[in-house]
């Protein structure tokens, strides 16, 4: 069962994000990443296999600078425990950065419909559509484009989204899945 973590203050991201993902650890994974939004540009990092890989990648989170930021721990369901599998996907345009728990049913559909509008995969996901999604409804409103993007969606999920528009917040999404120790925080799709 996946992990998400996710972290806004006044402290670099990147560190508590890596110990986040570490205390979930138990919950079982096959690969990690965290994203990190600073002055309007989100970056990311993610390994097949270990956190121990991830904090080595990015130097105990040194590499990533910026105080607000997601984490992911991916028990995979779509798509082999690879580094291009792995999360956080970030949406084309590098504005959005999402961290999925659980299985988006209708995924295929959304797939073709996104691929026939332009937008370009980088995994075999079925929750890299969330991503695109959200940036396909984008117009300058952040919430609205997550609520008209789960409103999309079929099946059992827990979402961590970033935005690069929106430096130090992150919208949390719960549907149908109470055993997501992130949604936990969120209750059923209600809004942070
Ligand atoms: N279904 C997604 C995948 O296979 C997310 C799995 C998870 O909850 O970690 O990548």
């Amino acid at each position: 069962m996946c992990g998400i973590v996710g972290f806004t203050g006044k402290q670099n991201a990147a560190p508590i994000l890596l110990e986040g993902l570490k205390k979930l650890e138990y919950r079982g994974y096959d690969s990690a990443g965290i994203t990190v939004e600073q002055d309007g540009v989100i970056s990311v990092s993610k390994v097949s296999g270990r956190i121990a890989n991830l904090c080595e990648k990015t130097e105990d989170g040194k590499t990533l600078p910026g105080f607000s930021g997601i984490g992911h721990t991916r028990w995979a369901t779509h798509g082999a425990p690879t580094d291009a599998n792995a999360h956080p996907h970030m949406s084309c345009d590098g504005r959005f950065s999402v961290v999925p728990n659980g299985i988006i049913e209708n995924y295929m559909a959304l797939r073709e419909e996104l691929t026939a509008k332009g937008y370009i995969f980088s995994s075999q996901t079925d929750t890299e559509v969330i991503v695109h999604l959200i940036e396909m409804y984008y117009h300058g409103d952040f919430k609205e484009a997550v609520m008209r993007a789960t409103s999309r969606l079929t099946g059992s999920y827990a979402l961590g989204v970033l935005c690069s528009d929106c430096p130090g917040k992150i919208m949390a999404v719960r549907e149908a899945r109470p055993f997501a120790a992130f949604g936990l925080l969120c209750g059923q799709r209600k809004w942070l």
